[in-house]
């Protein structure tokens, strides 16, 4: 019998001069990009902790710690790609992975194709674009998303597996 989990992720990042923006792997051109210890692709963070969750994996800070030099400006896709590694190892298996981009700018739109095959790659292409949702959100010039500190993701995500439990 199959058994489904659902996991729920959030992440949320500061913008900061003199950085790339990398979103879902994918460098966006913006004047700023986000603070972080990794490359602070906060995409990829909010799907990473959406995947662990449910999966009783821990969470990113646990696996990869800040604290950490080995994990300074890493490409999050890289993280993903040990994530998914850890998942699959532990029997699960990826049915969907839904985010949603919390900014008023860039624009999200026009990348979304890209960032879905960078993270289909890294999840050794077992997960279609198809099932991957990507959606930018504004908040009407509202909030820290609104002001254009910061960005935010939400994600959900829907995993398998035979075990019981
Ligand atoms: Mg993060």
């Amino acid at each position: 019998m199959t058994n489904l989990k659902i996991g729920n992720g959030f992440d949320v990042h500061a913008f900061e001069q003199g950085r790339d923006l990398i979103l879902g792997g994918v460098k966006i051109p913006h004047e700023k990009g986000l603070a972080g210890h990794s490359d602070a692709d906060v995409l990829t963070h909010a799907i990473i902790d959406s995947l662990l969750s449910p999966a009783n994996l821990g969470d990113i800070g646990k696996l990869f710690p800040d604290t950490d030099p080995s994990f300074k400006n890493i490409s999050s896709i890289l993280l993903l790609e040990k994530v998914y590694e850890k998942l699959t190892t532990a029997g699960y298996k990826i049915i969907n992975i839904d985010s949603v981009i919390i900014c008023d700018k860039p624009k999200i739109a026009p990348y979304t194709e890209l960032m879905k095959e960078k993270l289909t790659a890294a999840m050794k292409k077992e997960v279609l674009p198809e099932d991957i949702g990507i959606k930018g959100k504004t908040t009407e010039r509202l909030g820290f998303t609104g002001r254009g500190e910061g960005i935010a993701v939400y994600t959900v995500s829907l995993i398998s597996t035979n075990k019981k439990f």
